[in-house]
């Protein structure tokens, strides 16, 4: 029998998105639901099962970024997968890299809080990953995300053991109001090192007023 086609659930797709979220101009593909629950959540509608925005195939994907390819090739550019929790549909993104030109970049904005497995088989296809760490605070992130952190960290270090991988690493450490410390973030950072994280992106987030 034919294997179906895999479809997932999306709550959006950006182009012509140039250096936010890897090198040169890149398509943000942005999944739908998420192991998290933050507080100051960026895109509430990918936790709301009413904000789907489309149900998507693989070689639908693919029609939508061939538009682009051009600019892609020009700049070195690709897919950004993100959401939600794009690891939570790595079969879906493991098929979509085997049919994409193989000249495009795949990133990944994740959260890392995903079972191994997912990480597993998405890793030969990534050329950059932006993990979104929160805070190393076991207690900090438990309080701000509703989740545990040890699967986060147990992830970034089995991604670390790969030789070469530190380059493909950039975390992101954000200074949560109300939630933790530039101390909290230098500690987060000072762990981080030590286990061997090269690239940092520490920002402010900015929380709308009510
Ligand atoms: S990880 Fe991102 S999408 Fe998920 S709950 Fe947190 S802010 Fe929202």
């Amino acid at each position: 029998m034919e294997k179906k086609e895999l479809s997932a659930p999306f709550i959006g797709i950006v182009r012509h998105r140039l250096a936010t979220d890897g090198k040169g101009v890149t398509t943000l593909a942005a999944f739908h639901n998420c192991p998290l629950r933050c507080k100051y959540c960026l895109n509430p509608h990918c936790l709301d099962p009413k904000m789907v925005w489309r149900n998507i195939t693989t070689s639908e994907l693919l029609d939508e970024l061939l538009l682009d390819n051009l600019y892609f090739l020009a700049t070195g550019g690709g897919v950004t997968f993100g959401g939600g929790e794009p690891l939570l549909r790595s079969e879906f993104i493991e098929e979509f890299c085997r049919i994409k030109p193989a000249q495009w970049k795949v990133n990944i904005e994740t959260s890392l809080n995903v079972d191994r497995s997912h990480l597993e088989r998405v890793m030969p296809h990534v050329d950059q990953y932006m993990i979104d760490i929160k805070d190393t605070n076991p207690t900090i992130y438990k309080e701000y995300t509703s989740r545990d952190n040890k699967q986060v960290l147990d992830n970034l270090r089995w991604l670390l053991a790969h030789e070469g991988m530190a380059e493909k690493i950039l975390v992101r450490l954000p200074h949560i109001p109300e939630h933790n410390t530039q101390a909290d973030v230098d500690r987060s950072r000072a762990m981080l090192e030590k286990m061997g994280v090269k690239h940092f992106d520490e920002f402010d987030y900015i929380v709308a007023e009510d």
